[in-house]
């Protein structure tokens, strides 16, 4: 934390069980404690192939200065955060630099040019309390504990009013904004808040907005593959991010999800959660690309007939992720008139497959991208509800933030790594404890306690 007087009020107030009115009053500090990239940085990897680019040179701690508020936003004094994979997008300058975004941002009106800086403070995932209300503001008040999704919208464009993820303008918060959640404060719009699991501890409530809703999207919500019961679902990188909620939804749906992983542990933590089928696709040793151009059906057939043996068919769904290197292999074993669901290519963008096995047994691809605020919020309430468990894995303090985003750079973690900002240890937060026993100490920190990570 830093040393500005308010930040550190706030802290206290949030701690000591102020009212909303108490912690309104202390007003928002001039600067805060925020991680970003620099403008001046983009070009310091040049050159330099995708793995040997370091978060750890590209993101920085330090004080920015706190934006003035728009009617329709809120301050949140953010608790807690979490790493995902557009952190080190962001951080790696890939597939471009995110400045780019904030300057697009800025030409659209005045409250979007305050996005145009130096620096990117990054971020898509917080969970806090709300500090400070625009004047437009209905429904959220100073002292409210939340979660905030990714979900920027401009709620005056006609195009944001039937799916706002179809929205002409729609971004994500701290990936293609500025003030995102890996700080002290953020700025947020208040159709980004929702209300903090109330059994859950700051980084266990700060770790699922992002990849939660993204899988309930993909899977349950009437835009993705709209999974039904008795169905299999092929899960690429089961026990990360998106996909370890995926293997949630599939089970909680009365489905069959076949997780692939790439360690032995990883295959433990899948089989802890109740997966059964699971492929360890580093053991079986899949090389479903001969080359940088050719793809190897063999390889697909193989990795079929496995599907085949663990669940006695094909998928009717394919959680697809990891992009270039699987596409081939995901259209190949999904079953005739199944659905390969995709929302990202961490592999590689420029996908393959044989149209052959695609068109002659009508198949489909959907594409899919976070969710609306309807999807979000009803992701948010099956964690509320106990019914989705958080994934935190690790936890790091925002001093580390490049460090965690290494790791996942890496792959070397499960799950999600939260962050601690204005929280100064784990564990705090907690505000039903009569609840979490309920659901269960044991099903809410299984990831935590089964990681290899420190
Ligand atoms: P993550 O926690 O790093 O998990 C990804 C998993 O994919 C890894 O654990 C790894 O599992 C697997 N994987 C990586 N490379 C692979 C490869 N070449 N072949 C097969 N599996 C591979 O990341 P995440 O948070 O789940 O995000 C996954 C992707 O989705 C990222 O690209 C992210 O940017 C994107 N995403 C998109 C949205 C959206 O709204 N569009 C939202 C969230 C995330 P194993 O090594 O165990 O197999």
């Amino acid at each position: 934390m830093n040393e500005m007087p308010e930040m550190k009020a706030i802290l206290e107030a949030i701690q000591s069980g102020a009212s909303g009115d108490e912690i309104a009053a202390i007003g928002v500090p001039a600067s805060y404690r925020a991680a970003f990239v620099r403008r001046e940085d983009t070009q310091i990897f040049e050159g330099l192939a995708s793995a040997d680019k370091d978060p750890r040179k590209s993101v920085h701690i330090g004080e920015v200065a706190t934006p003035e508020l728009a009617p329709d936003e809120a301050y949140v004094a953010v608790m807690a955060s979490s790493i995902n994979f557009n952190t080190v997008w962001t951080s790696i300058f890939e597939p471009l630099s995110t400045f780019g975004f904030l300057d697009r941002l800025a030409r659209e009106s005045v409250w979007g040019a305050r996005h145009a800086l130096p620096y990117h403070i990054i971020g898509s995932d917080a969970a806090g309390v709300v500090v400070q209300v625009g004047s437009a503001v209905r429904n959220w008040k100073p002292g409210d504990r939340v979660t905030v999704h990714c979900n920027h919208v401009d709620d005056q464009d006609p195009s944001a009013h039937d799916d706002s993820m179809l929205a002409a303008n729609q971004r994500i918060w701290g990936f293609e904004t500025n003030f995102g959640g890996l700080a002290d404060l953020t700025v947020v719009k208040a159709n980004q808040l929702m209300p903090k699991p109330t059994h859950l501890t700051w980084e266990e409530a700060a770790v699922n907005a992002l990849c939660n809703s993204t899988s309930y999207r993909m899977l349950v919500g009437r835009n993705g593959a709209r999974m039904k019961q008795g169905d299999s679902v092929l899960v690429w990188g089961a026990s990360g991010g998106i996909g370890g909620y995926a293997v949630q939804y599939v089970l909680n749906g009365g489905g069959t999800p076949i997780g692939v992983v790439s360690s032995p542990e990883k295959a433990a933590l899948l089989n802890a959660m109740g997966v059964e089928a699971v492929i360890d696709r580093r053991a079986e040793g899949y090389r479903f690309w001969k080359d940088e151009h050719t793809q190897d059906e063999s390889e697909w057939r193989r990795f079929g007939k496995k599907i085949r043996e663990l669940v006695g068919d094909d998928v009717d769904i394919v959680f697809e992720h990891p992009g270039r290197q699987t596409m081939g292999a995901s259209i190949f074993a999904c079953k005739r008139g199944g659905t390969v669901v995709t929302c990202a290519a961490t592999s590689g963008y420029m996908v393959e497959f044989d149209n052959r096995h695609f068109w002659m047994k009508l198949k489909n691809l959907k594409a899919s991208h976070f969710a609306n605020y309807s999807e979000a919020w009803a992701a948010n309430k099956l964690i509320n509800d106990g019914r989705i468990q958080p994934l935190l894995s690790a936890v790091h303090t925002l001093e580390e933030t490049g460090e965690a985003a290494l790791k996942i750079h890496r792959n070397e973690h499960e799950g999600k790594i939260g962050i601690l900002c204005l929280a100064p240890t784990e564990g705090l937060g907690i505000e039903d404890p009569a609840k979490r026993e309920r659901i269960g100490e044991d099903k809410i920190t299984l990831f935590r306690r089964m990681s290899t990570l420190p």
